[in-house]
This record gives C-alpha cells, structure tokens and sequence, in this order.
C-alpha cells in the first residue's frame, strides 16, 4: 500500500452505479510500475493492458472487480474518482461506453446539490 493509497468503497460504488468506469480508461503506468516488456517493441510497457472492449486485462468481466488487486499498480491505488467528473456523469448517463461519458463530461452541469460521492472505507 502506498502513502496515497485511496481506501474507496467500490462495491457500494458499483451499488451506486459507477459501472466501473475507471478501469476503462487509459492506465499510464509509473516508472516503478514498468515491469513488462512488450514483445513487439522490447521496450517497457508504460500502459495497462486493455481487452478489445477498452476494458483493462485484469478486470474480471462478470464482477467487474480487479483480478490483480493486491498488486495492482501505484496509479490505480490512488486514483480517487470522487475528484473525477465522469463519475457523476457515468451515475446520470444511460450510455455505456467511456467515448460517450468523455463526451457528456465536456458539456454536462451537474449542480453541487446533486453529486453522489462513493464513501471510503
Ligand atoms: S474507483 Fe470509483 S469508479 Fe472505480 S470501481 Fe471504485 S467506486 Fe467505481
Ligand atoms: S489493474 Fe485493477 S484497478 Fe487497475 S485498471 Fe486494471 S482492473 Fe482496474
């Protein structure tokens, strides 16, 4: 764990709605966190993996949870979507892609009123 680590609760999060939107985007990785090398390039990978869907490679497809979780990277540990737009866009919108949330978030005015946080643990 590190020093930033955010402890939210992401089971009441997906309760909420949050449809796992954050493992969905583009996870650039921290110098620390690059292990891999990728077969193509032979230079260190410096993104997560993601699936065909845009999902990343740890993401269980069922649950949604992290197959990784104990060692998933530093950027994802202190990612805190409570400070991201697209959550609150993500509970209201009835779109299911990242584009279509990346979108609504450039024109959407969500009142201070009617935000939902996810709690932390
Ligand atoms: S960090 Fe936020 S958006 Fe991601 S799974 Fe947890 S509650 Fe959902
Ligand atoms: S490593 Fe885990 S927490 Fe990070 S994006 Fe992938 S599934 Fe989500």
């Amino acid at each position: 764990m590190t020093e930033n680590t955010k402890l939210l609760d992401c089971d009441t999060g997906r309760k909420l709605g949050c449809k796992s939107f954050c493992c969905r985007l583009l996870i650039r990785l921290d110098e620390d966190d690059r292990t891999e090398i990728d077969p193509e390039t032979q230079r260190k990978k410096g993104y997560v993996g993601k699936k065909d869907d845009g999902t990343c490679l740890y993401q269980d497809e069922q649950t949604g949870l992290c197959l990784n979780w104990d060692n998933r990277p530093k950027v994802c540990r202190e990612y805190d979507c409570n400070f991201d737009k697209l959550l609150q866009v993500v509970f209201k919108s009835s779109n299911q892609s990242i584009s279509c949330w990346m979108k609504e978030s450039v024109t959407v005015f969500i009142h201070e009123k009617d935000k939902i946080f996810v709690p932390y643990l």
